[in-house]
């Protein structure tokens, strides 16, 4: 799903947050990219979702080279990605309801299918009933969960996760683990980028390390 080959990234400027980056994840795993601040895990995750390009190597997202897909074609690649933010940028004035649904109402799908998509986000999420509420009177953890709800609600086969716990204490950032393991566990392919090294350690999946931008280690328990 997910084929990183020869791959590095220069900033204007000359700084090389990735270098010669190698690495295949099947479709259906999931898997953690760790390593400290400023090691290009953001950069890495930029390059999947084509918010950067390369500077050499190549990305191959579903057999797909990045490269070909002009920039007019973007946005269209990016609905087969779910992503997931930190900060989860919801819209504070808009119900969980209309925040989950705009991915749905941007690609033109009909009211009937945005409604029962919505409904049906909201319950793998936990969070069915809480569709007129209004992200401030959720905690933290909810707030995390409406995000991953709007990122997986036109079923994305691809779910990108920058620090997703960043700000959640760890019974609230497992749980939030769980969710993306119930995604992956009916085909999704997750890669969730995290430095919290302690929640990384207690879950069995594979975990690859970035080191000042290069691929230090790749280590899968399960193998
Ligand atoms: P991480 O997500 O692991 O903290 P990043 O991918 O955000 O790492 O950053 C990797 C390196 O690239 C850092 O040194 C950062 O300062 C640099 N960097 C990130 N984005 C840019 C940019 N747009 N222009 C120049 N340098 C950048
Ligand atoms: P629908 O009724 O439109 O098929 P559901 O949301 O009820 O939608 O999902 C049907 C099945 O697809 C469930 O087993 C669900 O877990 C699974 N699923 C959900 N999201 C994804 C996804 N991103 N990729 C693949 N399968 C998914």
């Amino acid at each position: 799903m997910i084929r990183f080959t020869a791959t590095s990234k220069r900033y204007p400027g000359g700084y090389e947050a990735l270098s010669n980056v190698n690495f295949y994840i099947p479709a259906g795993q999931m898997a953690f990219l760790t390593g400290h601040s400023g090691a290009g895990k953001s950069t890495l995750l930029k390059l999947i979702a084509l918010l950067e390009r390369p500077s050499r190597g190549q990305v191959f997202i579903n057999n797909q080279n990045l490269a070909r897909i002009s920039r007019r074609r973007i946005p269209y690649f990016r609905r087969n990605i779910g992503i997931i933010f930190q900060d989860h940028q919801l819209l504070f004035d808009r119900t969980v309801f209309d925040n989950v649904a705009l991915p749905l109402i941007i690609a033109g799908q009909p009211r009937g299918e945005v409604d029962r998509r919505v409904r049906a986000a909201l319950d793998k999420v936990g969070l069915l009933g809480k569709e007129k509420a209004y992200p401030i009177t959720l905690s933290g953890g909810e707030q995390q969960r409406v995000g991953i709800a709007r990122a997986v609600v036109n079923k994305p086969p691809l779910l990108l996760a920058d620090e997703p716990t960043g700000n959640l204490d760890p019974t609230l950032s497992t749980e939030i683990m769980r969710i993306f393991e119930d995604f992956s566990q009916v085909g999704v392919t997750v890669l969730v980028a995290s430095h919290d090294l302690a929640l990384i350690s207690s879950l069995p999946y594979r975990r690859l390390t970035l080191e000042q931008g290069r691929l230090s280690t790749d280590s899968d328990p399960a193998e």
